[in-house]
């Protein structure tokens, strides 16, 4: 998969993508990630990329012109895709006003060859740019952060780690919540006893049908109890 992100801060990803599995994914060429400086594409002399909104009101508002340009560019270099396919590429827009993101949202765009992210600031972006290049407006949730950035990483981070091959065995993403509308029934690893606290005999008795039986029950037992609504 590529992915192009269009952002005003593109160090903030820096860490993500040098560390752990976004880091081996993408020396593993299972991803490309490139981040795309909006305001390198500012056609005035001062590099400026916000104006004040129409109408009056508090903040400052991304102009258009930038963000147009930079995405022709994300489009155009994508090379992965023929000329004819790229008016299908998935544009996602950051925004608190989107869709709430979940597992079967990262489930469905893991899917895709290619995705752009655009990462709003101050107010937002110019609404001419949602209705002309944005085909998805995505959520992280109901609450208001400084910059799409983090939100961008949180979406990424989900849906790369369902790309095949991506997650090796030994993280296996199988069973883990959200997977099945169940949240993940409790894990323990060595020792046997740790300050008193005692592994559950269960999970030492090797009785695999047991075992899955009483994870199923935990895990039902958990989701109705911090998440009925899953239920
Ligand atoms: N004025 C906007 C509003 O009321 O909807 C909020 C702008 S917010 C301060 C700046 C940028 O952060 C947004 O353009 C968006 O890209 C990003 N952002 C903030 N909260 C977000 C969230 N919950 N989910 C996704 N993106 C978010």
């Amino acid at each position: 998969m590529v992915i192009k992100i269009l952002t005003l801060f593109p160090q903030m990803f820096t860490g993500m993508l040098s560390e752990s599995i976004i880091k081996r994914a993408i020396e593993d060429e299972k991803i490309d990630i490139d981040c795309i400086q909006i305001r390198d594409y500012a056609s005035n002399k001062h590099k400026k990329v916000d104006d004040y909104p129409y109408g009056g009101g508090a903040g400052m508002v991304m102009t258009p012109q930038p963000l147009f340009d930079a995405h022709e560019y994300a489009l155009d270099s994508l090379t992965n895709i023929k000329t004819e396919e790229k008016n299908k590429i998935r544009t996602i827009y950051m925004t608190p006003k989107g869709r709430v993101f979940n597992q079967d949202m990262a489930k469905e765009l893991s899917k895709e060859s290619s995705l752009i992210f655009i990462c709003g600031h101050y107010e937002g972006v110019d609404q001419r740019v949602i209705e002309t290049l944005v085909t998805d407006e995505i959520s992280i949730g109901d609450y208001v952060l400084t910059g799409g950035e983090i939100p961008a990483m949180v979406v990424i981070d989900a849906t790369v780690r369902l790309i095949p091959g991506v997650v090796s065995n030994e993280e296996s993403i199988v069973d883990e919540s959200h997977s099945n509308n169940l949240l993940e029934y409790p894990q323990y690893t060595r020792p046997q006893e740790f300050r008193g606290m005692e592994v559950p005999g269960i999970l030492l008795s090797g009785h695999h049908k047991n075992i899955e039986e009483w994870r199923r029950n935990k895990s039902l037992e958990i989701t109705k109890n911090r998440r009925p609504d899953l239920v």
